[in-house]
């Protein structure tokens, strides 16, 4: 596993994937839970991450570092892109579905068109009969 300095303290440590040595890791999870609880408490509240750090009273890097983690959906200008790329999802996703419905409604035009077919073919049977 690769040494390396922990973006919040600075200190070296051996890493398992994150930037963040278990020293902060384990803060962070204290605080993730009372960051949580307060913006549940405050919905409407217009927050950012020095108004949130100063409000839990913890330092705005590990606030940040919540946010990076992707532990708090709720961020002001990370919400905002996070948003953005969920709505041109969204619209790829709608624009996908679209040309299913597309292409699904050919295959049922081309049934239809079929069963119009056997009802013409059956009704002229009738008829002749
Ligand atoms: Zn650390």
């Amino acid at each position: 596993m690769p040494l390396l300095t922990c973006r919040l303290c600075g200190k070296i440590f051996t890493s398992a994937g994150g930037r963040t040595c278990p020293g902060c890791l384990d803060r962070l999870d204290e605080l993730y839970p009372k960051v949580r609880e307060y913006l549940r408490d405050n919905p409407k509240a217009a927050l950012n991450i020095e108004t949130l750090a100063e409000a839990m009273g913890a330092d705005v890097r590990d606030v940040q570092a919540l946010v990076d983690m992707g532990y708090l959906d709720r961020d002001t200008s990370r919400q905002v892109d996070s948003e953005a790329a969920n709505r041109q999802k969204l619209a790829q996703e709608f624009e996908k579905s679209l040309k299913q419905m597309k292409d699904s409604s050919a295959t049922r035009d081309t049934a239809n068109n079929a069963a119009s077919y056997g009802q013409y073919r059956y009704g002229d049977k009738n008829r002749k009969r």
